[in-house]
């Protein structure tokens, strides 16, 4: 007779898989870990999960994940605010702070456009860009989505849009490889690419 999981377990196996990257082998190794280890660790994890859902909201301006509203770059007025800096996610505004090298804002699209994948502009953060830059304070918008197939087509669709309203658009430079990922450059490369940036 075959021996089944008690319940408990196998829910927790279930729920892991439901994470990115994680198969059925890596979610009963992390429930046997999560097992193991002290009813303390097992807390503050549950406790960080939750945490993470009941704090973390999106900043009203530019939409970066935040405990505050507005966050502390949008408040922070030592910042250049007549500079925007457009990434798709906010992985890529943390590794381009990590540059120390940018001082002006950010606005997260929250992804790029990917028709196949049915994300079009409505999905994005693009109409509270728009109505940022109708405000009239922001000069110039540094497109920094990734230099892939989507991150092109989406600053292509941006610059469209944002020219008319008589506000410089720029593009990050090729510094940065194509099909290469934002959040796994080095400073080096981001920063000149930052520096480098051209009009589109
Ligand atoms: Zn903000």
């Amino acid at each position: 007779m075959a021996t089944e999981r008690a319940q408990p377990i196998s829910r927790l196996i279930q729920e892991l898989t439901k994470l990115p990257g994680v198969g059925e082998k890596t979610a009963s190794r992390l429930a046997m870990y999560i097992l193991r280890s002290s009813r303390e660790d097992a807390e503050g994890l549950a406790r960080a999960i939750l945490e993470v859902k009941e704090k973390i909201r999106l900043c009203s301006l530019c939409f970066n994940l935040t405990e505050q509203d507005p966050c502390p770059i949008c408040q922070d007025t030592r910042r250049n605010a007549e500079v925007i800096c457009v990434v798709s996610g906010p992985e890529d505004l943390l590794a381009l702070e990590k540059t120390g090298g940018f001082h002006g804002l950010y606005h997260i699209l929250h992804g790029v456009l990917s028709p196949l994948d049915g994300v079009g502009p409505k999905d994005l953060r693009v109409s509270e860009l728009l109505s940022r830059l109708q405000k009239g304070k922001i000069r110039e918008v540094i497109v920094a989505t990734n230099p892939s197939v989507e991150g092109e087509a989406t600053a292509q669709y941006l610059s469209q849009l944002i020219k008319p309203l008589g506000v410089l658009v720029t593009r990050i430079a090729r510094g940065v490889p194509m099909g290469g990922d934002l959040q796994y450059i080095d400073e080096v490369t981001l920063t000149k690419s930052l520096e480098n940036r051209s009009p589109i």
